[in-house]
């Protein structure tokens, strides 16, 4: 077999822990590592709900004394990671972990690496420029969908609604502990725009511009589409199935392993504006134009969506060539979004045709994702798909 010699880099955490009911055990896995004082960073609904509760008691009967932080917020602000800090400097935390969604391990990653470090958050900003060192870090996941426990990456909103990024292997956790029965109480619209955008995340890594896509991102994102593409439905419908939460979250998990180094493109590029002016949930966001992106991409990627229709969708016929296949992808992909019953067009989340101008031209403000995209993105294209999508 022939190898590309292409250079690459490929940075994930190093220890997961895959088990239904590991949170449970979360003290005898990761104590040795946290040390005896712990901040554990959540929401206040996960707090209602007792989600974290015997993760908090197994720590204590470990020998741990834990600092609870529960005032995480969707799309959290500088304030509430400043917060987090100060409530970890006062306990003198040894260790932080992150229980929650995408926003919860936003900010305990961010968290680790300020307590860690006492480092000026202003020069963390950016790719790279984040040094550490940061305290041990746990990352539990209680959605499937942002793969953030295996991702670099940390997004806070500064001021009014700009949302800033860190990225820096620094911050990617010791351990992501993952636990599908703290999935199984999510709502059939948070488990299908999540799942679904876990899918975005391994088809935009697999077709990657980026010279760092890399054979091991398009294998874990092919992994990632055959786990979610054969249990989103049943996951969506029959949420208590702990066999199609776990594939759900171990396939979220792979597809945020090859998109954190094969970075994702034009779909989320067009996605955030979306969900930046009108609070559409992220996943929700993608899912809405996703089928029309990949139509847009499709002249200079149908050997690329053709090379993982059937990874998602087996049933497709291979022997109908790339053209063919590609467009068979993409159709089922917007049959996908109509099966699972989520709004399909733009104007169905309350955004009117008169914005869509101004959503292209937000769009073309994420040229750090424009620049993976398989074909070219001009702001008269992003105002065509807009349209198409709306
Ligand atoms: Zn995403």
């Amino acid at each position: 077999m022939k190898i590309s010699s292409s250079p690459f880099v490929f940075n994930t955490t190093p220890s997961i822990v895959f088990e239904a009911g590991a949170a449970t055990r979360l003290g005898a896995i990761s104590v040795s590592r946290l040390g005896r004082r712990v901040l554990l960073v959540t929401d206040p609904g996960l707090r209602k709900l007792g989600l974290a509760d015997p993760a908090i008691k197994s720590l204590e009967e470990a020998g741990a004394k834990v600092t609870l932080f529960d005032e995480v917020e969707a799309d959290p602000s500088r304030e509430t990671l400043e917060r987090a800090v100060e409530a970890g400097r006062r306990a003198q935390a040894t260790g932080v972990v992150g229980f929650g969604g995408g926003s919860s391990l936003d900010v305990a990653k961010l968290a680790s690496l300020l307590l860690g470090s006492n480092e000026d958050l202003d020069e963390a900003w950016g790719v790279g420029q984040a040094k550490g060192p940061r305290l041990p870090l746990v990352l539990v996941p209680t959605t499937a969908g942002t793969g953030s426990e295996v991702t670099p990456v940390s997004i806070i909103t500064v001021g009014a609604e700009e949302k800033r990024g860190v990225s820096s292997p620094v911050i990617l956790p010791d351990i992501a502990i993952l636990d599908a029965r703290l999935t199984l109480g999510l709502p059939p619209a948070i488990t299908a725009a999540t799942g679904v955008d876990a899918m975005v995340h391994a088809i935009e890594a697999y077709a990657s511009k980026s010279a760092n896509n890399n054979p091991l991102s398009k294998m874990l994102a092919r992994q990632a589409l055959q786990l979610l593409g054969a249990n989103i439905e049943t996951a969506v419908f029959d949420g208590g199935n702990e066999e199609a939460r776990g594939a759900m979250l171990l396939g979220s998990m792979l597809a945020g392993q090859a998109f954190a180094n094969s970075p994702v493109a034009a779909v989320h590029a067009l996605a955030y504006p979306i969900g930046g002016t009108f609070h559409v949930p992220h996943g929700l966001s993608n899912a809405l134009v996703l089928p029309h992106v990949l139509r847009f991409n499709a002249p200079d990627a149908a050997h690329l969506y053709a090379e993982i229709a059937r990874d998602a969708f087996p049933h497709l016929d291979e022997g109908e060539g790339a053209q063919a296949l590609c467009s068979a992808f993409i159709e089922e992909l917007a049959a996908l979004s109509r099966r699972l019953e989520m709004p399909t067009r733009l104007r169905e989340v309350g955004i009117g045709e008169e914005h869509l101008p101004k959503l292209a031209s937000e769009a073309m403000k994420q040229q750090r994702l424009l620049v993976n995209n398989p074909r070219d993105v001009r702001e008269e294209d992003a105002a065509a798909i807009y349209r198409a999508a709306w």
